[in-house]
């Protein structure tokens, strides 16, 4: 294991790693994979050496994985940090898998200590935290933060030759969403795992239609099943709401979910569990199935 720190980034954001890197008192490396542009802002960042991937126009930073990685096996670096954007993570979890490196996703910050590296992140989506000391090898996941004013002489750039993956993009398609602000709804129902099916959503729908809500989710819906789109979870990771009314169907109600609704004033839940924890935050319960309670509430709102 070497006495220097990795920055692996595709972009030159690298404000939060190079802050991160001097703060664990080591040699701070920039390895850039894409634009030889990047490389020279990067290079202008308060980094002391930089090592370059180019890629050509049409293949993804991913394909620079192997590459890295052997440079990494080779070189054996302390620590290694990088952003969290897909490409990055791509890139990190390939030198991690290939050094044996711990891959530590959330740092918030890495202080040296005789012992090792302390490194604290967040733990359950921010809801706790963990400070150790790492004396073996790490990779570490962290706010990559912004571009920074180019300061004092630039570092030297140096070419990575090699083969890269053999990925090409041959297109690249937005995916169509529509965006709901749910903060703003004054009232909400909430969907959870006790819907069985999609087409069952259509239940939810005709009530929140009938009571001028908004649908939302919980977690599992949303990245578990992709029935929803990102925007419509709430939770300590998702969307942190606070309507006049929030009806939870077949939510269970864990905390990751609750810390994100507990601005609403009135809380309902129906669940077939009894002992469900979403009964303890909720004012109005109803212990039975969803798929019984719901449509008579619709009716009966219609009605
Ligand atoms: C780091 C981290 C961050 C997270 N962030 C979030 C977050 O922001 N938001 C979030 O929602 N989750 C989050 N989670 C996930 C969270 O821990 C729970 O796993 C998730 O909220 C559970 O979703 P659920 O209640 O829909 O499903 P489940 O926990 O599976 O509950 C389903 C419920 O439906 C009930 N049910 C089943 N059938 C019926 C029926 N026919 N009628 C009525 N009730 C029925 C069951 O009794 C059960 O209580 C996070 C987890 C982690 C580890």
């Amino acid at each position: 294991m070497s006495s220097v720190s990795w920055i692996v980034t595709t972009t030159p954001q690298v404000s939060g790693l190079v802050g991160m890197a001097k703060d664990a008192g080591l040699p701070v490396e920039a390895v850039v994979v894409g634009e030889r542009a990047t490389a020279e802002a990067v290079a202008a960042s308060g980094v002391d050496t930089v090592r370059w991937v180019e890629l050509g126009d049409s293949t993804p930073a991913e394909a620079a994985s192997t590459l890295v990685a052997d440079l990494a096996e080779s070189e054996q670096p302390r620590l290694v940090l990088g952003g969290t954007s897909s490409e990055v993570k791509a890139l990190l979890g390939a030198v991690a898998a290939r050094t044996g490196a711990e891959l530590l996703p959330a740092v918030a910050s890495v202080e040296a200590e005789d012992a090792g590296l302390r490194i604290t992140r967040a733990l359950f989506g921010g809801i706790a935290e963990s400070n150790e000391v790492w004396s073996s090898p790490v990779v570490a996941l962290a706010d990559a933060g912004s571009a920074v004013q180019p300061s004092g002489e630039a570092a030297q750039i140096t070419a990575v030759e090699g083969e890269t993956l053999p990925i090409t993009v041959v297109e690249r398609a937005v995916a169509p969403q529509e965006h709901v602000d749910l903060g703003a709804a004054k009232r909400i129902v909430a969907v959870g795992r006790g819907v069985k099916a999609r087409e069952d959503l259509a239940l939810a729908q005709e009530l929140a239609d009938a009571l001028g809500a908004e649908v939302a989710c919980s977690r599992p819906l949303a990245e578990g099943v992709d029935w929803f789109a990102k925007d419509r979870y709430v939770g300590v990771s998702g969307a942190h709401v606070a309507p006049e009314l929030y009806i939870a169907l077949g939510i269970s109600g864990q905390l990751q979910h609750m810390s994100g609704m507990k601005g609403a004033h009135t809380v309902v839940a129906v669940n077939t569990d009894k002992d469900a924890p979403v009964f303890t935050q909720s004012d109005f319960g109803v212990v039975g199935d969803l798929y019984q309670v719901v449509p008579a509430l619709t009716a009966a709102l219609k009605g």
